[in-house]
């Protein structure tokens, strides 16, 4: 059975959720107040209902409680996207995501028990000082505040070194993980592994150390 998802809200970043779900294969549900917004995505989504989710019996009308996961993407009106959250937890709804608007919005979500809470401009933010900083990089994974898996692509400086003896843990304090090469993807590679330029090496470590390591060997 298809995976099904309903996103609450469709202003920019609900639109923007509808149109990726509806790629994949999954069953999208969305619902907004507003009809002209709902008309829009008619066509887009399996499903897509004009309603107030602020109201249980409208939640339950549309069948809420066999959805598999949930989007709350009303930022603007705090309480709103407050009360569809506890809603949707309340009614069982396994895995419920919210977009916060700011740092308060975030706890009050936090609290009501919303499994993963979204901060787009944050995240994006951070998402495009990481990548400015570094052409190298391809993908980040914040693990904590300080600590991250990368993705960075081997230049011609490591072409043909072994990872011994860059001793890279030792001076760096960051871990190789993984190495990705055309269609080979090497788990922790041995010490005696050789890097090619263009190789994309995971690497796990504190940002501080990652970005040395990749101005001074990679
Ligand atoms: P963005 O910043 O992503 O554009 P907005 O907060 O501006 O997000 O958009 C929120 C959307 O949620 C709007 O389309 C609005 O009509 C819809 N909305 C607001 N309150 C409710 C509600 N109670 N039930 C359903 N949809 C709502």
């Amino acid at each position: 059975m298809k995976k099904s998802i309903a996103i609450f809200g469709l202003g920019r970043f609900g639109e923007a959720l509808v149109k990726e779900f509806s790629k994949m294969k999954v069953e999208v549900l969305a619902v907004d107040i507003d009809e002209e917004k709902v008309n829009a995505y008619m066509n887009i989504a399996d499903y897509a209902v004009c309603a107030n989710a602020t109201d249980e019996q409208v939640l339950q009308k549309i069948g809420v409680k066999n959805v598999d996961q949930a989007f709350v993407s009303v930022g603007t009106d705090v309480l709103a996207s407050i009360l569809i959250s506890l809603l949707l937890k309340g009614m069982g709804v396994p895995e419920v995501w919210a977009k916060a608007k700011d740092g308060n919005h975030s706890k009050i979500l936090e609290k009501i028990g919303v499994d993963h809470i979204i901060r787009p401009e944050q995240e994006s933010a951070k998402r495009i000082a990481r990548h400015s900083l570094s052409s190298q990089m391809i993908e980040f994974l914040e693990l904590s505040e300080d600590y991250s898996v990368v993705e960075i692509k081997a230049t011609s400086k490591i072409d043909g070194m072994p990872l011994g003896k860059l001793d890279i843990r030792a001076k760096y304090g960051c871990t190789i993980a993984g190495i990705h090469r055309d269609d080979q993807f090497i788990i922790s590679p041995a010490p005696e592994e050789v890097f090619y330029t263009d190789d994309i090496l995971i690497i796990i470590g504190h940002n501080k150390d990652i970005t040395r390591l990749e101005k001074e060997v990679i």
